[in-house]
C-alpha cells in the first residue's frame, strides 16, 4: 500500500522523467521519440549509458541534492550536463574535410599540416596550442623539445607515447610561434572537436592557456585552474602547464606532476571500477 508521500514522490519521479525526455529530446539525442516515457525512465534508472565511460558511478551529494530540491526517494533525477554527441567519423573523413585548409592565414607560412596523433582508442588526451618548427618540418605534434619533455611526462604514469592521443588546437605553425589569435584556432577547433567526439577519450589534458581556452569556456588562467578536474561535455580535462614552460622555467615541473598523478588515479580508479 502506497502512503502519501509515495505517491507523491513517485509523481516527482514522473514530471521529472518527462522532463529529462523533453530535454533529451532537445540535445537531439536518438530513441527519445520512439520509445514510451516509461521505457526511457526504465533506462535511464537502470543503465549506465547517462555515466561516464569507465567512470565511477556518481555520488550522491546530500549537500548539492538539498541545494537543487532534487532530493528523492529514486536519487537525483536533474537533468544530466550537455555530453559530447558520439560520432563514428573516422580520422581520415575529418582530415578530407580539412584538406589542403586555406581557412585561415597560418596556412601560408607551414609545410605541413600537423594532425592529431596517436591511437585512436586512447583513455587519454592531450591537446596543445599550435605546431612548432620541428613538427611543422615533420607533420607531427609535439616531436621538438618540448614533445619530447611530453613523451617523459606521458612515461611516467606508466604509457607510452602510442597509447594516448595528441592533437592541437591549430594544425599550422604560428608565425615566430606566437599563440594562434581567436580567429585562426575558430577555423581550426571544430576539427579537433569532432575527432574528440569519435575517440570520445575518457581524460583530455589541455597544456597551457590557448588549449585550455579554447575547450573550456573558462575566465581564469591556467596558474589558477590548473590541477583542477574541469569538464567538457562530460569529459574530464585537466588543464596543466605546457611543457614548453617547463622547459623555460623547470621549477613548474612539480605542479605539473601533482597534476597528472591525479589523472592517472583518476584512469586506475575508472578501470578497477570497470573490471
Ligand atoms: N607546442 C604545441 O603546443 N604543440 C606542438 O605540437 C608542439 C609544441
Amino acid at each position: 500500500m502506497q502512503t502519501e508521500a509515495e505517491h507523491a514522490e513517485f509523481l516527482a519521479l514522473l514530471k521529472a522523467a518527462q522532463e529529462q525526455v523533453a530535454y533529451l529530446k532537445e540535445l537531439g539525442v536518438e530513441g527519445t521519440e520512439k520509445q514510451s516515457t516509461h521505457t526511457t525512465v526504465q533506462k535511464r534508472l537502470t543503465s549506465n549509458e547517462h555515466r561516464e565511460p569507465y567512470a565511477p558511478a556518481p555520488r550522491h551529494d546530500p549537500v548539492a541534492a538539498a541545494a537543487t530540491g532534487s532530493d528523492t526517494l529514486f536519487g537525483d533525477l536533474s537533468a544530466p550536463p550537455i555530453r559530447i554527441q558520439r560520432s563514428s567519423e573516422t580520422f581520415e573523413e575529418i582530415w578530407a574535410d580539412i584538406g589542403d585548409c586555406t581557412r585561415c592565414p597560418l596556412y601560408q607560412g607551414r609545410t605541413n599540416i600537423v594532425h592529431t596523433d596517436g591511437n585512436r582508442k586512447a583513455r587519454l588526451m592531450f591537446v596543445g596550442e599550435a605546431p612548432g618548427a620541428d613538427e611543422d618540418a615533420q607533420g607531427r605534434p609535439f616531436v621538438g623539445r618540448a614533445g619530447q619533455l611530453l613523451t617523459k611526462i606521458i612515461e611516467a604514469i606508466g604509457l607510452k607515447r602510442e597509447d594516448v592521443l595528441i592533437g592541437n588546437v591549430n594544425r599550422c605553425r604560428p608565425p615566430a610561434n606566437r599563440p594562434p589569435t581567436p580567429e585562426e584556432a575558430s577555423m581550426c577547433k571544430p576539427f579537433l572537436l569532432r575527432e574528440i567526439a569519435a575517440v570520445q577519450p575518457e581524460v583530455i589534458v589541455v597544456l597551457g592557456n590557448t588549449a585550455m581556452k579554447n575547450l573550456l569556456d573558462i575566465k581564469q588562467g591556467i596558474t589558477r585552474v590548473r590541477g583542477q578536474f574541469q569538464d567538457y561535455q562530460g569529459v574530464k580535462v585537466m588543464p596543466t602547464f605546457h611543457p614548453a614552460y617547463l622547459l623555460r622555467d623547470p621549477t613548474k615541473k612539480k605542479e605539473t606532476w601533482e597534476d597528472i598523478k591525479k589523472v592517472r588515479d583518476y584512469l586506475d580508479t575508472a578501470r578497477k571500477q570497470e573490471s
